[in-house]
């Protein structure tokens, strides 16, 4: 018989109550240190007060109006989104995935309005994750996501990730964007070089295609810019965000420039709950934390001590580990044993850790994580390399 929750997901055997800080607690006491911090959207940790503080309030005025009306919550976040980046306007949606079809949606509009509507190509990459809509998997083109969804929504071309020649044979007159993620998260913590983005960049520049940065898991001071593109220098012409930046509160975003946002007037998008009174009020709380240059350098300061101990865990393990990887505190453990075993002994060590694609273990803690924290996550981590080594060698 079908479980009452839809099957979708391979759920571990764990249960939590309550969550404080980096820690997630069952009902049995037990605690887990979480450094998956639900999929890098715990950015300031589990009941942060400043957000706890945020939604009561807000929850005890005004929960839910709708986009026929002013909405001040939303102003205010759009106008720190804008000060704080390369925007001119923001769109705010519930999810990564809600962002990825407005930032299609906008891009083909763009040329649409602009003369050209046969331009509705879309540019994307392998190992790429855009959400699980129609865009979103067509988007990503992963036979994994697409299988059995068809027929997929036309107009986007795969392209190896990183490979700057391919990318500029492919950059012709139908081509609206090029939409890549600066760090991949599902596909195994990869980042984008800073020159193949500047490159990316570039080529956009000159065919006049709008780049779309996906920075969904990436943004909002997880690599230690409030956005990873700043890292290369470059700027977007739309944005996709969401995880980080409602720290728990289901809100995403997209940021765009003028130009870009140009084709989208009143009426050709909508949303009923996107940026409701409750989501922003958190989301408010969370840029006032996050977009300030005191805690990116925290960020900064704690990742490469995180880093440095992680280098460390791997020469330490060379038959459970192949090497470091990521961006601030995006990291991955790319695993030589199966990534599924390690996140499996974090579990029996208290330490939660998520599995990425191309064999990867991914460390995505609260930004807010502390030192003794990390020290307590590398013990754990320790602990689980040695019980894979010793279930491997229990194996030969
Ligand atoms: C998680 C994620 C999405 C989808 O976000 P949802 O909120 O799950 O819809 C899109 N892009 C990237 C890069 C992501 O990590």
């Amino acid at each position: 018989m079908i479980p009452s929750v839809l099957p979708t997901y391979s759920r571990a055997p764990l249960s939590f109550v309550k969550g404080e800080g980096s820690w997630l607690i069952e009902a049995d006491g037990r605690r887990f240190l979480d450094l998956g911090a639900g999929i890098a959207v715990n950015a300031l940790g589990h009941a942060h007060p400043a957000l706890v503080e945020a939604l009561t309030r807000q929850a005890q005025a005004l929960w839910h109006v709708s986009n026929l009306y002013q909405i001040p919550q939303q102003q205010a976040l759009a106008d720190k989104l804008v000060d704080a980046s390369f925007a001119d306007t923001v769109f705010f949606t519930n999810s990564g995935t809600e962002s990825c079809e407005l930032a299609v949606k906008m891009a083909r509009k763009y040329w649409y309005e602009n003369g050209q509507p046969e331009r509705v190509n879309i540019i994307t990459f392998e190992g790429s994750f855009h959400g699980r809509s129609s865009a979103g998997i067509a988007a990503a083109g992963s036979e994994k996501m697409t299988k059995g969804f068809g027929p997929l929504l036309p107009g986007f071309i795969h392209l190896p990730f990183g490979d700057h020649e391919a990318l500029k044979a492919a950059m012709d007159e139908t081509v609206a964007a090029v939409l890549v993620e600066p760090v991949q998260g599902e596909g195994g913590i990869r980042p984008l070089p800073d020159a193949c983005l500047k490159g990316m960049r570039d080529l956009c520049d000159e065919t006049g295609a709008l780049l779309i940065l996906d920075e969904v898991q990436c943004g909002m001071g997880r690599t230690g810019k409030l956005f990873a593109h700043e890292w290369a220098g470059i700027e977007p012409d739309i944005m996709m965000v969401a995880k980080g930046i409602g720290g728990g509160f289901p809100l995403g975003a997209v940021l765009a420039n003028e130009r870009a946002a140009s084709g989208m007037t009143a009426g050709s998008h909508g949303s009923t709950y996107g940026g409701n009174p409750l989501a922003c009020a958190v989301g408010g709380a969370v840029m006032d934390i996050v977009a300030t240059p005191e805690f990116l350098a925290e960020v900064n300061r704690k990742a490469a001590l995180m880093r440095q101990k992680l280098e460390g865990l791997v020469a330490a393990h060379p038959d459970v580990f192949e090497a470091v990887r990521g961006a601030g505190l995006m990291l991955g453990l790319k695993c030589k044993a199966a990534n599924t075993a390690v996140v499996g002994a974090a579990y029996d060590a208290e330490l939660l850790v998520v599995p990425a694609a191309d064999n990867v273990v991914r460390l995505l803690p609260p930004l807010t994580i502390t030192d003794e924290e990390i020290s307590e996550a590398l013990a754990r981590l320790e602990t689980a390399a040695c019980a894979v080594e010793a279930e491997t060698a229990g194996a030969d």
